[in-house]
């Protein structure tokens, strides 16, 4: 491992996590067998810190506290043991009850819960408020091993009779903090008084107050704690690396990986994903759209990810897809761009991911997909990498329209500047018998603009704030889609791009050796074939400009202006 990504190393907690442990592997942890098909079936390939650190407690019983937000792999890590636990025999009353703050959650758990005990015929109900009870009356009735249930909803049912609570075995306070927000405290306190004496107490939360702690003071017996590092990175040199998230729902994320790419144009990237079905599916997807995409997986033989990684460094691949597994020991020297295609599992695989960009003084960029509820995680890796991530909009069409007339208005600029036109003069003097010069020029503008462009995607991609599934009266808070791109930033024109070898960090290093601005003060940097975009601090364009006409880049003196005459910007 790089000193680069263990400048991160996370804090001592009660019962660390460690970040990059010898992974023990699901079959370690001592998991059945119907469960560890499950799990590979669903192409998990190793448990993440929290599973890793809560499951085999959970097995041997023991009650369990837990600090994880969304986005962790809680789910699973009280799910498979609860599973594991189920008797061989079933009477019909449920074994387990979760509970959680809503609606959604209750049927996102219970999925989870019913694709892990696949195999072991597991049979699971959601039950939560503005669902026809009638159904669920149906489905209690005809036997139930696990309910995943919002509090009130369970109480109901309880109260009904309709929801039977001796057979429990164990219970789950699932984000047990947002219930407490939500006014669930009494309704909590009325259905833990109902359960067997004799059961094993789950409870996790994003956050530890002290309410939260009496209430695990008050109902879970001797509890193993399980923590994230809290603690910010120790001192140390703060990497070059923008961090920026995208609030993008699931369906929406392949239309807006494709659209960041686009206005990011990484030298090479990384696009991390969960699960090793996810590397398979989003290489396919993006290749579909155009995009030269390969999947690295931790299956692969030596020789196999050798070719992968030969064809990232000589450019015929733009994009590699892996897991962090398949990741591991990688180092790829032009590497511009990490892309977490999910929130990662921990904020200790967060750093490690980023720690594969901003070397060396390099800038680099990180930049994550983050579905509306992983907010929690986002700002929990925040804290821990002390840096802030910045929550940008998803570029939309008209985003990707003005920018690609931006690259093509730069390219006939230069081409206007430095080539021999004359050959073309023919042409433009026998279509002026016949058109207007003007007309003439628009029609060499769109083919010019086309075969530097390609079609554009037309996809509605909706801006999500945080969080939007909060149900009406609930207390959290809501934030808007985010800022828009950076004010007070000029673009400037550089007459080198990636013929001349150029990459951003080269732009990076000429324009900090040279002057006063900082890596972090550079906005985003667009390599064409034949020049370059960066944007600059305002203030300091002028300087940028005088500096960078008098010094070359990778041994060439280049053309150095505004972008556009009149120094418009970019933030415009
Ligand atoms: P959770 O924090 O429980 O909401 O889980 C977040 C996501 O991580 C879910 O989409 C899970 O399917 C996925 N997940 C959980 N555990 C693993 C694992 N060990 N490997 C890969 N993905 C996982």
């Amino acid at each position: 491992m790089s000193s680069d990504s263990a400048r991160f190393a996370p804090a001592d907690t009660t019962d660390p996590i460690g970040p990059d442990e010898d992974p023990a592997t699901f079959s370690d942890l001592g998991l059945r067998p119907e469960l560890l098909d499950a799990i590979t079936a669903l192409g998990y390939e190793e448990p993440t810190p929290i599973q890793r650190a809560a499951i085999p407690p959970l097995l041997a019983g023991r009650d369990l506290l837990g600090q994880a937000a969304t986005g962790t792999g809680k789910t699973a890590a009280f799910a498979l043991p609860l599973l594991h636990r189920l008797p061989t025999t079933r009477t019909g009353e449920p074994v387990a009850l979760v509970l959680v703050p809503t609606r959604e959650l209750a049927v996102q758990v219970s999925e989870a819960i019913h694709r892990y005990g696949r195999d072991l015929g597991a049979r699971v109900l959601p039950i939560y408020g503005g669902q026809p009870i009638g159904r669920q009356l149906r489905v209690l009735d005809g036997g139930v091993d696990v309910v995943v249930a919002t509090p009130g909803r369970a109480l109901d049912h309880i109260a009904r009779g309709t929801l039977r609570l001796d057979q429990l075995d164990t219970v789950v306070l699932d984000e047990a903090d947002e219930m407490l927000d939500m006014g669930f405290a009494e309704d909590i306190e009325a259905i833990l008084r109902d359960v067997p004496e004799q059961r094993q107490t789950v409870l996790f939360s994003a956050t530890m107050p002290d309410r939260i702690d009496g209430m695990a003071r008050q109902h879970l017996r001797d509890p193993i704690r399980i923590a994230i590092g809290r603690q910010p990175a120790a001192g140390g040199e703060t990497p070059l690396v923008r961090q920026v998230a995208y609030v993008v729902a699931r369906a929406h994320k392949p239309a807006a990986l494709g659209r960041v790419l686009d206005i990011e144009s990484p030298t090479a990237a990384i696009v991390f994903c969960r699960s090793r079905e996810e590397v398979d599916r989003l290489t396919e997807t993006m290749n579909g759209r155009g995009y030269r995409a390969e999947a690295l997986h931790g299956g692969m033989g030596q020789e196999q990810r050798d070719r992968v990684m030969g064809r990232l460094r000589t450019g015929t691949a733009d994009l590699l897809v892996a897991t962090d597994v398949a990741a591991r020991g990688l180092d790829v020297e032009q590497l511009s761009h990490v892309i977490n295609y999910d929130v990662p599992s921990a904020p200790e695989s967060y750093v490690h991911r980023i720690g594969r960009v901003g070397r060396a003084g390099r800038q680099g960029v990180a930049i994550t997909l983050a579905e509306p509820r992983e907010h929690r995680m986002l700002k929990t890796i925040e804290r821990i990498t002390g840096q802030r991530i910045s929550i940008d909009r998803v570029p939309t069409v008209a985003d990707l329209r003005t920018r690609r007339l931006e690259m093509t208005r730069a390219a006939l600029h230069e081409s206007l500047l430095e080539d021999d036109l004359e050959p073309y003069r023919v042409i433009v003097e026998t279509l002026t018998d016949e058109f207007d010069v003007m007309e003439v020029a628009l029609a060499a503008v769109r083919l010019a603009h086309e075969a530097i462009g390609g079609p554009i995607d037309e996809e509605d991609i909706p801006q999500v704030p945080l969080r939007p599934e909060r149900p009406a009266g609930g207390r959290g808070r809501r934030q808007g889609p985010g800022r828009a791109r950076a004010a007070g930033m000029t673009c400037l024109f550089i007459g080198v791009g990636r013929r001349a070898g150029i990459r951003p960090q080269d732009l990076v290093g000429a324009i900090t050796g040279e002057t006063r601005v900082s890596g972090r003060e550079i906005g985003a940097i667009e390599i064409a074939d034949r020049f370059s975009l960066v944007e600059v601090p305002r203030s300091a364009a002028t300087e940028v400009i005088n500096r960078l006409r008098q010094t070359t880049i990778k041994g060439r003196r280049a053309t150095v202006r505004r972008d556009r005459e009149g120094g418009r910007d970019l933030a415009e």
